[in-house]
């Protein structure tokens, strides 16, 4: 057994090279390439990506699932070993319950459907998009169609970024928290909104980005396995264990875009840098799931990041480093405006309260597209109401209302958003056990430390990779289910003391 299980991971291990490779040109792509290179760059990684599929559906790689299953079942559920056979034979049955045909066909839709948007939402067009639209919906439920023991439609799509989540767990877990959402957003913006003039000066954006990593550094990003560079849309890549990479943006007049971006993209880096270096190279060397991921980047840029307690430590170095600008503005003032709520149209622009009612209605929507309730000719106006409803504001026209995220032209109709808002519920749950476990976590944040808290992370949770699912890790770490006690608490508490509700 040992030596076939040697042979899995020595196949997997070339799998994960090329998609490694692949990675870096789009790292690339993203970071130093000149325009020049786009039309070849497209093909390259498109070919790596291609090898990578054919080395993941190897019939060699079944036939050594096949004979390492009641190997790996006989072994306690928590060993790596179970770990990588479970994961990989769930990783390959994907792969071939779906014919490549299928999703080549849906790779060139979707490059259609992307052009297509491009144009139509500067124009405010939906109707140009609206055709492609359908057949994506097509495509979103014919994709599902191949998943026989779905219990929804959907499932199949959100099992793709968060395995294990159920369409109907989720929409109930949200129907909660938009119960609690709704009143909570309408008392803070009855109340005057926090004044946040003080981020809008002219801060020099070399020193931005030097105070922003520096900030990154202390929580636990490790600079000699991860570096930084500039992009239009930050994101986080890895090559390996050893090489998670950021990318952030600045801008002169804002502050708190360098700032909490590259706070968010380091919680998702320092996840992938917490992985047992033994799995390297493996399907378990990776975050879990995309609400896990995104409660990382979320803990850290929001919990830790906006709170009081974190800015006592930080906010007199940042004063010093931008006396002219912050020498005259308290610690209060600061405070309240990195933690200005309002409502708005846009998702990405959205303060921590009402971001999730942002992301519910997509959801909501995503669901009754896929259950045929809502048609897509109507899906305009459905997303007004919705606003309307939950946010009191009503978009004035597509470009700002059902053209404005990129997810539904270029991927699934499904299964697009709900890790945004699993990942904030996630955070509060995890943060909370976090501080049960070590109560001094606060005290020394105030102090510029955070050793404590990356430390327990990387233990309970970062370590761990892929080997547990979201739902298995959350138990496991907290002692209980998924639940938005802990997250609405942690609101409440929070922007109860900022607006004194
Ligand atoms: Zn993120």
């Amino acid at each position: 057994m040992e030596t076939k299980l040697a042979q899995l991971k020595s196949l997997l291990i070339e799998a994960s090279n090329l998609e490694a490779a692949a990675r870096l040109l789009a790292w690339d792509r993203n970071t130093y390439m000149p325009p020049g290179g786009g039309p070849a760059r497209g093909r390259q990684i498109a070919t790596l990506r291609q090898l990578a599929h054919e080395k993941w559906t190897d019939p060699q790689v079944g036939r050594l699932l096949d004979d390492l299953g009641p190997y790996a079942e006989s072994q306690p559920y928590e060993s790596d070993e179970a770990g990588l056979v479970r994961v990989a034979r769930r990783l390959y049955d994907r792969l071939c319950h779906v014919p490549s045909w299928f999703m080549a066909d849906f790779y060139g839709h979707t490059s259609v459907t992307y052009e297509a948007w491009s144009q139509a939402r500067p124009e405010n067009d939906f109707g140009r998009v609206l055709p492609y639209l359908k057949k994506t919906l097509d495509l979103s439920r014919q994709y599902s169609g191949y998943f026989s023991d779905q219990e929804h439609v959907a499932d199949p799509l959100i099992a793709l970024q968060d395995y294990g989540m159920k369409a109907t767990t989720v929409r109930d877990l949200f129907a909660q928290l938009r119960q609690e959402l709704v009143p909570l957003v309408q008392t803070i913006t009855a109340q005057p909104a926090a004044d946040d003039a003080c981020l809008r000066q002219g801060y020099p954006p070399r020193e931005q980005l030097a105070f922003a990593l520096e900030i990154v550094r202390q929580f636990g990003y490790d600079l000699e396995r991860g570096r930084m560079d500039e992009t239009p849309h930050p994101f986080t890549t890895y090559f390996s264990i050893g090489d998670v990479r950021i990318t952030t943006r600045v801008q002169e007049h804002d502050l708190s875009e360098a700032l909490f971006s590259t706070m968010h993209e380091s919680g998702h880096a320092m996840y992938e840098q917490g992985i047992c270096q033994d799995y390297e190279g493996t399907p378990l060397a990776r975050g879990t799931s995309s609400g896990m991921h995104e409660s990382q980047s979320r803990l850290w840029e929001n919990i830790v990041g906006r709170s009081r307690r974190f800015w006592e430590g930080t906010y007199p170095r940042l004063q010093a480093t931008f006396s002219q600008q912050l020498g005259d503005v308290s610690l209060d003032t600061f405070h309240r405006a990195v933690n200005r709520v309002s409502r708005s149209l846009i998702r990405t622009d959205a303060d921590e309260v009402t971001y999730n009612l942002h992301v519910l209605l997509r959801f909501d929507l995503e669901l009754d597209l896929l259950e045929g309730t809502l048609t897509l000719a109507d899906l305009p106006e459905a997303w007004r109401a919705r606003m309307e409803a939950d946010l009191g504001i009503v978009p004035p026209d597509d470009r700002d209302g059902v053209l404005q995220d990129v997810h539904w032209y270029t991927d699934f109709i499904g299964g697009q958003f709900q890790g945004y808002t699993l990942g904030n519920i996630i955070s509060g749950q995890i943060y909370a056990a976090a501080l049960a476990a070590h109560p001094e976590i606060e005290d020394e944040m105030a102090q510029g430390a955070f050793g404590t808290l990356h430390g327990w992370l990387v233990e309970n949770v970062y370590r761990h990779g892929r080997k547990f699912t979201a739902d298995e890790l959350i138990t496991r770490v907290t002692g209980r289910p998924l639940s938005i006690e802990p997250y609405v608490r942690y609101l409440k508490t929070k922007y109860g003391a900022l607006y004194e509700l």
